[in-house]
């Protein structure tokens, strides 16, 4: 194995959080000046389903990160089964990966109460919204017939935890509840 030379090393310094990165404060130190960390949020203030810029992230030469937050299921209440989040997820990264050629990452949180979206620049909570109600759409509106996007043994580690009928029950309670009260937490 080769030596490792450190040129790759990342230095946390070069990289701020557009929202503390006036008062210079590392988000470790004084996380009550970091809303925007998941860890911080406090789950219990918040009615899903809803949509929220989780972090946004600046680099040295300019890019932009911004993580969503995705909820599907109120927290502390519920959370989805591994096969129908699999199935979701899927569904989602497809989607995602096909329409936005700036997305990074496409991923469920570990509570399985819903999904983290990473993409380069962003767009604003609501168009974000919007967005995601439409790939729920495609989900509830997904043929039966039709084969789970990916689900076979050469693309998933776990083509047999599927299921499509959970997915799109789960898709169509995030339509209803974002429909009846809007996106916000
Ligand atoms: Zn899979």
């Amino acid at each position: 194995m080769k030596k490792n030379n450190n040129t790759n090393q990342v230095d946390p310094e070069e990289y701020t959080d557009e929202t503390v990165s006036e008062s210079k404060e590392k988000p470790t130190e004084k996380p009550v000046d970091y809303p925007t960390e998941n860890f911080y949020f406090d789950h219990t203030k918040v009615s899903a389903p809803y949509v929220k810029i989780a972090s946004k992230k600046a680099g040295k030469k300019g890019d932009v990160i911004v993580k969503y937050d995705i909820r599907l299921c109120q927290p502390n209440f519920e959370c989805m089964d591994t096969d129908e989040v699999h199935t979701l997820k899927h569904f989602l990264s497809e989607i995602f990966y096909q329409s936005f050629k700036n997305v990074i990452d496409v991923s469920p949180n570990g509570s399985r109460t819903g999904f983290y979206i990473t993409m380069f620049d962003g767009v604003a909570e609501e168009t974000m919204a919007k967005v995601i109600v439409e790939a729920m759409q495609k989900i509830v509106t997904f043929s039966d017939a039709n084969p789970i996007p990916f689900a076979t043994e050469t693309s998933c580690s776990s083509p047999k935890d599927h299921n499509l009928i959970k997915a799109k029950k789960r898709a169509m309670m995030f339509i209803g509840g974002i429909m009846s009260k809007g996106y916000q937490a």
